[in-house]
């Protein structure tokens, strides 16, 4: 008998702020019809269905445990533009215009998450303006360039900082410089997806938690997704499981890496807080697995994330590992307590961007939103949707990212070493000031 997976919610932040009871919407437990069938309840399988049932698409969503179960619902909030690849990188493979097209496609989606919390009147996200991206080593311009870059390119305006100005928002000894975004912003993402879903089921799609998807087959008429006590009949089929991509689509499986990353929460101590962070801004480090953070619970807690592992440690062990680098960065806070810790999966390609797209069998999918999935599971759910519905084929500009073999145990291995490796370099730049 195949056990039944838990329908608990993680020990989260956001969790403990929603509502005592989240209703859970029924296991499928019949055979039922649809146009399309998503499989996978994050923002990108979310964002999909609620794109599709707009646009009168008989609409199924399958999720194994809750909505928002996965990173989605677990994330550290940030909402910017960009991708897990940096522009340089895109560009490199891609070339310059493609690459600018889709960073483009990356500030639509964090326009998408925007409209979204405004036009559904999802206020529980509690969207909060600004994220600064400061630098530990003096960046010299930079910066600037960047910043000068971003508007010209792009028409994006971002402030620059310096040392002086950013002293108004932090009062840290390590940090030089910073780009403060104010399009950019910060959320409670679990409150987001349980709004798209409430949106999506308002649109006309049905939602089935609780009910895992087992098999996919196709066949003359469509695709059959059976689930332990369903089956559904659909048109078409979008897999979007993330970093908890089981076996069910081997192409998907052999394509990614499932990446733990880590997020804790404080006591409350608005004022300690308070002598080390005096801004409403998020704050990402240039780091590359950098260290995030924010104020929660309004300015009374700071939620604090970053490193990465491929295996799922104990979030308390990664949270004294967080908590010193917090302390490292500001000294003050190192009577800080840690309220809650926990950790999520976030799924990598190889070449780390999203994996959107069709399979030759014709069977889409979105996958592989790393660490960047806030904006880029809005964009890759539209995409996805809008190629369904015959209206564009903007998919197509993540054809070049394909489902590339990761390279199992040894792909695993790699990125450990590749992340200590980029921890060595970030130390030295540091200290060469
Ligand atoms: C701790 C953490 C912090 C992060 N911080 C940020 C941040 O600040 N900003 C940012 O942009 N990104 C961040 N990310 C990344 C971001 O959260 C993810 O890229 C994004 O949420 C991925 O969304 P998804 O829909 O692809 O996957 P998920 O949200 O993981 O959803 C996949 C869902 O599929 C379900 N599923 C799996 N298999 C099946 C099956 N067989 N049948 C049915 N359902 C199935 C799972 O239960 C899960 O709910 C963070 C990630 C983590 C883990």
């Amino acid at each position: 008998m195949p056990t039944k997976p838990s329908t608990e919610y993680a020990d989260v932040w956001y969790r403990r702020q929603a509502a005592a009871e989240i209703p859970l919407h029924p296991p499928l437990q019949s055979r039922t019809e649809a146009d399309v069938c998503v499989v996978g309840g994050g923002l990108a399988g979310l964002t999909t269905a609620h794109h599709l049932a707009r646009a009168g698409r008989r609409v199924v969503l399958v999720e194994a445990r809750r909505i928002g179960w996965g990173a989605s619902g677990r994330n550290g909030g940030f909402v910017s533009p960009g991708y897990a690849l940096g522009f340089d990188g895109i560009a490199g493979r891609i070339g310059l215009e493609a690459a600018k097209e889709l960073f483009r496609m990356s500030i639509e989606g964090m326009e998408i998450v925007a409209g979204n919390i405004r036009d559904l009147g999802i206020s529980a996200a509690a969207p909060c303006p600004g994220i600064l991206g400061a630098v530990r080593y003096d960046a010299g311009r930079q910066l600037l360039d960047r910043r000068d870059w971003l508007a010209r390119e792009f028409g994006y305006e971002v402030e620059h900082l310096d040392r002086a100005a950013l002293a108004e928002h932090l009062t840290s000894p390590r940090y030089h410089q910073a780009l403060h975004d104010r399009n950019a912003f910060h959320f409670d993402p679990l409150a987001y997806c349980l709004g798209l879903a409430k949106a999506a089921e308002a649109a006309g799609a049905t939602i089935h938690e609780a009910t895992p998807a087992d098999r996919i087959e196709g066949g003359p008429d469509g695709w059959t997704v059976t689930t332990p006590q369903g089956r559904i009949s659909a048109r078409e089929v979008v897999v979007t499981t993330g970093g908890y991509t089981d076996r069910l689509v081997p192409d998907l499986h052999r394509a990614f890496l499932p990446i733990a990353t880590y997020v804790m929460v404080s006591r409350e101590a608005p004022e300690l807080i308070a002598s080390a962070i005096h801004t409403r801004s998020a704050i990402g480090d240039d780091r590359r697995a950098g260290d995030y953070y924010r104020l929660v619970d309004d300015g009374r807690r700071v939620l604090w994330g970053g490193k990465i592992t491929t295996r799922t440690s104990e979030p308390q062990d990664l949270a004294r590992l967080l908590h010193r680098t917090m302390t490292d960065t500001y000294p003050q806070l190192a009577g800080l307590e840690i309220e809650t810790a926990w950790t999520g999966l976030m799924s990598y390609a190889r070449h780390l961007m999203p994996q959107i797209g069709r399979l030759p069998s014709g069977l889409w999918h979105a996958t592989a939103f790393g660490g960047h999935g806030m904006n880029t599971t809005a964009i890759g759910g539209r995409v996805i949707a809008e190629g369904i519905l015959g209206q564009t084929d903007r998919w197509r500009a993540f054809a070049p990212f394909g489902l590339d073999w990761t390279g199992g145990a040894l792909g695993m291995a790699a990125v450990q070493l590749t992340y200590w490796r980029y921890q060595a370099m970030d130390a030295w730049r540091e200290r060469k000031g």
